[in-house]
């Protein structure tokens, strides 16, 4: 991690930031261990601890002595010290989630699929948050993530077919997020929010380098290396779904032939449920079993092969992890069945975890990451430098202004 201090006189917000989001991805760390990891003194780090322990951001845990001396008091966030929303909106449905500062699901809202005015679907996110925040009605709100499928800005690819949100482009998401809802708002991908809530409460958590295969309504994936989410130049990295695997196969809203999506995805299935059996209900059919459903297993299932081979010889992970909004058993379905995978660079030897890893997480993945936008977006430096030189004239920083008063702004 790259976070570092400033020892000039505007960083006060800066530096509260920084010392923050370290014992929030470190914890338990001991104000020792933050100077050093941020470049700041023992004695300034200790100021700052002191005032977000006051504020009832962090918490001290006493920890077992080592060796002789009294044992060191290390620091952690304090759960419900803040919370976020994380907004997970897809052409199938909404989902909210109310998020602590340690990532816990504390409440989280399901509506169908948004309407096609974009006017209208801001309203219910509004409705949405107002009534999941009513769950914590004195909780510290720090934001709001949204994650939305991508890619974002790509003339063939964004906001056309039903993998997307249809019809949505030129629309400036976070102002209207923020508008809607009283909250800083920041908005990603769905990919890079389901890796990066995986990498930090999931399966992830294990690797440092893995990648995520995400089935979204279409299919994506990301690979996170070192930690770190890639997203590319343009952060639109990731939509391996658009991969052409299939020479003359099924035509992609993209305007390519045989995109892996067509076949390996959620709208895939339901696409072939539908032409089955017009109206579908994939959860009815998933519970009740369906020779559609086995039938497009047996036809995933050599793609979901050869798109493993594909992210393991161009990326070398040390596993695949394998989740979204999928249900588990029909991935734990589709995964069996792809075995025996072919060979690739993973069969080394010195592979000690599987080259496949299921997500246990399912959509609250998604939403935990969005949340994590937002928090990580809040305690960014970056946002700290609004505030800077603000501190004599108000309480504009969110993070510092007392939980109770922030109420009043929903
Ligand atoms: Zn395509």
């Amino acid at each position: 991690m790259a976070l570092r201090g400033t020892n000039q006189e505007f960083g006060r917000p800066y530096n509260r930031r920084i010392v923050l989001e370290t014992i929030r991805l470190s914890a338990p760390v001991s104000r020792a261990d933050i100077a050093g990891k941020v470049g700041l003194t023992v004695q300034t780090v200790s100021n700052i601890t002191r005032e977000l322990e006051l504020q009832g951001f962090i918490r001290g845990i006493r920890q077992r002595a080592r060796g002789r001396g009294h044992p060191p008091t290390a620091l952690a966030v304090n759960p419900e010290g803040g919370f976020a929303i994380g907004l997970h909106v897809t052409p199938i449905g909404v989902d909210a989630a109310l998020i602590n500062l340690a990532g816990d699901v504390i409440a989280r809202r399901e509506r169908g699929a948004p309407p096609a005015d974009p006017k209208k679907a801001f309203a219910l996110f509004g409705e949405m948050v107002r009534d999941i925040r009513a769950v914590r009605p004195k909780g510290r709100m720090l934001g709001i993530g949204m994650a939305m499928p991508g890619p974002i800005g790509v003339e063939s690819m964004s906001f056309v077919g039903s993998t997307t949100l249809e019809g949505w482009q030129g629309i400036d998401f976070a102002p209207r997020l923020e508008a809607a809802t009283g909250l800083p708002a920041f908005v990603g991908i769905d990919i890079a929010a389901a890796a990066l809530g995986d990498q930090l409460y999931g399966a992830g958590r294990a690797y440092r380098d893995f990648y995520y295969l995400y089935f979204g309504v279409g299919l994506g994936g990301t690979m996170v290396h070192d930690g770190v989410v890639m997203r590319g130049a343009r952060g639109n990295a990731g939509e391996i779904g658009h991969l052409p695997l299939v020479p003359g196969g099924e035509l992609c809203p993209c305007g390519n032939r045989g995109c892996l999506e067509r076949y390996l995805s959620l709208d895939a299935l339901d696409r072939r449920l539908r032409r089955k059996n017009g109206r579908a209900d994939l959860r009815t059919a998933i519970d009740r079993g369906s020779p559609v459903i086995d039938q497009w297993i047996g036809e995933a299932a050599p793609l979901l092969r050869a798109a493993v081979v594909t992210i393991e010889n161009l990326f070398d992970p040390e596993t695949i992890v394998i989740g979204g909004m999928m249900p588990e058993s029909l991935l734990a379905r589709l995964v069996a069945a792809a075995e025996p995978l072919l060979h690739s660079i993973a069969e080394h030897d010195r592979r000690t975890a599987p080259r496949l890893t299921l997500a246990r997480e399912g959509k609250d993945g998604v939403l935990r990451g969005a949340a994590a936008l937002a928090v990580s977006g809040v305690l960014s430096p970056r946002f700290g430098l609004l505030f800077a030189g603000d501190e004599e004239r108000g309480e504009r920083d969110p993070i510092m202004s007392p939980a109770s008063k922030r109420e009043v702004a929903a």
